[in-house]
Formats: C-alpha cells, structure tokens, sequence
C-alpha cells in the first residue's frame, strides 16, 4: 500500500478547524446525535447506510422505543422489522442483519455492544464504517471513517482521487487529516455539508466555508472572465 496524497499539513488543520466551526452553526439536530446508548448508536448507524438522515430521523425515535435492547429486538418479528426498513426503502436483508445482530450481542457478548473492530465487524450488516462510527461515537475511540461523504469531500477538496469507500489510501488519508481526536463534530460536519452544501450535482461554493481551501472550486470557469 503506497502512502497515499499528499496534503500541506497546513492546509489540512485550516480545513479541519472550518469544518468544526461550521458545523457547530449550522449543524443538523439529529436524534441519534444526543445518544450515547451503544446499541441505540449501532441502530442508527444500520439503518443509516443507503438511506438519507432525515428519512432516518423519522422513523428512528420509534424505532429505538421499541427495540431498546437487543433483547427487544433479537424477539421481533421479522415481517414487522422487514415492514419498518422498507419504510426507509431498503429492502428485507437489513431486518434479518438486525435481528441477527441483535441476537448475536445478547448470546456472544452478554447483551452489550462489544468495543473491538474485530467483534463488531463480525456483526451481520456491520462493515468498517459502521464499526468506525460506533467506536467512535458510543466509545470515543479515535478511529478514522470513511463512508461516501468523506470520499466526495476529500476529493473535491484536495484532488485526493479516491476511488470509493474501500481505498485503503482514503483510510489512512482521514488517519492524518481526523488528527489525533478523530471528532465526532468533525465527522458530521462532513456528513452535513455534503448534504447541504457542497451537492454532487450543484455544488454551494459561493456559501461553502471551505471555499479558500477547494481544488475543485478552482477548476470551474469564472462566469465573468477579466
Ligand atoms: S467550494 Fe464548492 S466544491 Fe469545494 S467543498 Fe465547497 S461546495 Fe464543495
């Protein structure tokens, strides 16, 4: 594995710092943003993958009523759990991974969340992201995280050319540009501002706090040449 882009270190804590300050003006209020309850956390972050926060945010505040614990949920009827996700418009595979995982923590680690990368990503549905964001937000343990947003932020960014979540270069990239803390704030910030902001298709720069920063930005036309 090479070692990836390079970014002025520089740089790097001036974008990190406007990320932070933005998202502490404008960043959305999301139910499962106030939990510190690690199952409640892992629940959010199933259902958050291929689906929208706001469609999340909906049915999530019921959702963590009824399955509280993974007791709840590991006795849940799977047409019930499969009527629910289909709700968010994901399809009946994640119910199952739910229920599973649910089932797994109450027989495999006595009901509570395990903390190791290794436990978690042997979850049914749990990836290296969700693994990342629950270590990172139920147990503040610095771990990197890469997901699409981050992806589409870094390479508009700094011209990093990721090419998906899975680029061990992308990985190490947010090691260095996360810092030491690896922030939860810093994590939404780039969740928030992908979604408001710096769009796929139509990107705000005019309103991005990043803007002084950007490479993609300087490769668009000026609609007022000289
Ligand atoms: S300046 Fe534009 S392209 Fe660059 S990060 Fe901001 S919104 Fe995205």
């Amino acid at each position: 594995m090479g070692e990836g882009p390079h970014v002025n270190g520089h740089r790097m804590n001036s974008v990190r710092r406007a990320i932070l300050k933005w998202f502490r003006r404008h960043g959305r209020e999301l139910p499962w943003r106030h939990s510190e309850n690690p199952f409640h956390i892992l629940l959010a972050e199933i259902l958050l993958r291929r689906t929208t926060a706001a469609a999340v945010a909906r049915v999530y505040p019921g959702f963590v009523r009824r399955f509280n614990e993974p007791k709840d949920l590991a006795r849940a009827r799977l047409r019930t759990l499969e009527k629910k996700v289909a709700s968010l418009g994901l399809q009946s595979v994640r119910a199952r991974h739910l229920r599973e995982t649910a089932k797994r923590i109450l027989l495999e680690h006595n009901g509570a969340v395990p903390q190791e990368d290794v436990s978690l990503r042997a979850l049914p549905g749990v990836g290296r992201y969700v693994s990342a964001a629950v270590r990172n937000f139920a147990f503040r343990i610095a771990d990197p995280m890469v997901d699409g947003n981050v992806i589409h932020l870094m390479n508009r960014l700094f011209s990093t050319g990721f090419t998906g979540p899975n680029d061990a270069k992308a990985w190490l990239f947010m090691g260095h540009f996360g810092g030491r803390k690896q922030q939860k704030q810093l994590y939404w910030g780039i969740i928030d501002l992908v979604a408001a902001v710096c769009l796929r298709g139509n990107p705000r720069c005019s309103q991005c706090p990043l803007n002084m920063y950007c490479d993609f930005l300087r490769t668009i036309p000026s609609p007022n040449p000289g």
